[in-house]
């Protein structure tokens, strides 16, 4: 089957019509003209933002309630998030609504129905960790809500991807501002080779999910598809409230205004990673904690510590079971990044550190240890 022309026919029957951006020379579809694919380079910025925005502000818990009531009206179910912490698999974390379906994909299990499952899936992706301080609408570590279908006729997606658009409107986003950019794409799980049909989400800058379709996944006897849609939850509460900061969806708002993004990131993943079970070490997941503890380990920084890790935890306690409680995810926080700390004083400044006493302890003893021609103490 042809499925970019089912997509295609699909989209125009709603009244979509098919462009090519006038900056990277993509396809994409449009239904208030408009000369780019919609992304952020090509739209040149987050032009969304200069929309008018709605009054009252839309946490990210309750756009998820309207997600959900939407989709169960045409028979989906909500599905348990997978495990933050991935062994012997693709990534390290989970970083996709779609690996809910990962035993059916590598037939460690069999399903000859269609499955129609809505999850709310925590993910951490580090490989734009290094922009968020430069580049807003960024984040470590999000929630993907996802609409994914297992053996799905190419009718249900188109379902799926209009029920999407409905509930943008009943969200206040006018649909006719969203630019769907076409990405065909060849994908390689493990050893099967899957192709795809993609449309990038995008409203004025702002990327908010993609909607794919795989197909001719190569299962014992048989091929089958996949109806894969992933919005960014934290995204669209941005696209929705129109809010200075990506990360006013995200909060707490007190410190969004004090504390740096890059800082504040770090520490919401390192949260979630903590609390899933994840150690500091060197390598792999380890190596990854530590990577981000760095962030925080500026010494004699102050930083909202225990305040933030309990918000934190709370957010993230919403939407997935949690390995660890909050009191030992602060603490194996604190315990790295302190040690980091301690760390990078003795690189430094080649401080004579005992590393038996506490971080306060050794500070005070530091005051003692160093003294200014000879007359005013040091601190
Ligand atoms: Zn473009």
């Amino acid at each position: 089957m042809d499925y970019k022309y089912s997509i295609e026919k699909f989209l125009e029957h709603k009244g979509w019509k098919k462009s090519k951006c006038r900056w990277c020379n993509t396809d994409f579809f449009y239904k208030k003209y408009n000369n780019s694919c919609g992304s952020f380079n090509c739209e040149g910025g987050y032009k969304f933002l200069n929309y008018p925005s709605r009054k009252d502000f839309l946490e990210t818990g309750i756009i998820r309630k309207i997600i959900k009531k939407n989709f169960e009206k045409i028979h989906f179910f909500e599905e348990n998030p997978i495990l933050i912490k991935r062994n012997n698999e693709r990534t390290l974390f989970a970083s996709a609504a779609g690996q809910i379906y990962d035993k059916l994909i590598y037939e460690r299990e069999h399903f000859e129905d269609i499955l129609r499952k809505i999850v709310f899936q925590p993910v951490i992706r580090l490989q734009d960790h290094e922009q968020i301080a430069d580049l807003e609408g960024i984040s470590s570590s999000f929630i993907t809500a996802g609409s994914e279908i297992w053996n799905s006729p190419i009718k249900e997606h188109h379902q799926s991807l209009d029920k999407w658009f409905d509930i943008f409107s009943e969200l206040g986003i006018l649909v006719s501002n969203f630019n769907l950019k076409y990405k065909p794409d060849i994908n390689y799980w493990q050893d099967k080779k899957v192709p795809s049909e993609s449309l990038k989400i995008n409203y004025r800058g702002l990327e908010i999910g993609i909607a794919n379709f795989f197909y001719d996944i190569n299962i014992t006897n048989k091929k089958t598809t996949f109806s894969d849609i992933n919005i960014g939850l934290e995204r669209l509460a941005w696209a929705i409230n129109k809010t200075d900061s990506y990360f006013d969806s995200i909060g707490p708002i007190e410190c969004i205004l004090t504390c740096t993004q890059e800082k504040i990131d770090a520490l919401r993943t390192l949260t979630l990673m903590a609390a899933a079970g994840v150690v500091p070490g060197t390598k792999n997941h380890g190596q990854k904690f530590r990577i981000l503890s760095q962030k925080l380990s500026t010494p004699l920084d102050i930083f909202p510590f225990y305040e933030l890790v309990d918000y934190y935890y709370n957010q993230w306690s919403q939407y997935i079971d949690l390995t660890y409680d909050n009191k030992r995810t602060l603490k194996i926080i604190l315990t790295e990044v302190e040690r980091m700390k301690k760390q990078s004083l003795i690189d430094k400044y080649k401080l004579n550190i005992d590393f038996k006493k506490d971080f306060t302890e050794m500070l005070k003893n530091q005051k003692l240890l160093r003294r200014i021609r000879g007359k005013t103490r040091w601190d």
